[in-house]
């Protein structure tokens, strides 16, 4: 809620603007943008952690250079240019050691 510096009264938004319906003074609603800015931000972040939660439940027949162990987590990552190859991304269901595979 704003209040008027110019009056006291209650500001109402209008088209971005907050505006006093007693004096008409008016003022950009600028903290707003600021917030509803930062919070896509934020919602891109969640949607990117449930993709690798996602990712790391697929396990595969892979041996581990490592250990041995014969079950690996899988993961596929798209390079930023079109016409390089995803890399494969390994990590060892027993030990956690990761490694790339590039096909
Ligand atoms: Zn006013
Ligand atoms: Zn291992």
């Amino acid at each position: 809620m704003e209040f008027c510096p110019e009056c006291g009264a209650m500001m109402l938004p209008n088209n971005g603007i907050l505006k006093c319906n007693s004096c008409g003074y008016s003022n950009e609603m600028k903290d707003s943008e600021d917030y509803k800015l930062s919070g896509d931000i934020e919602e891109h972040e969640n949607v990117k952690m449930l993709g690798d939660v996602e990712d790391m439940r697929s396990t595969i027949n892979e041996t581990c250079p490592e250990c041995g162990h014969d079950k690996a987590y899988y993961e596929l990552k798209q390079t930023r240019s079109a016409d390089e190859a995803p890399t494969r991304i390994f990590t060892c269901a027993k030990c956690k050691h990761t490694w790339r595979a590039y096909h």
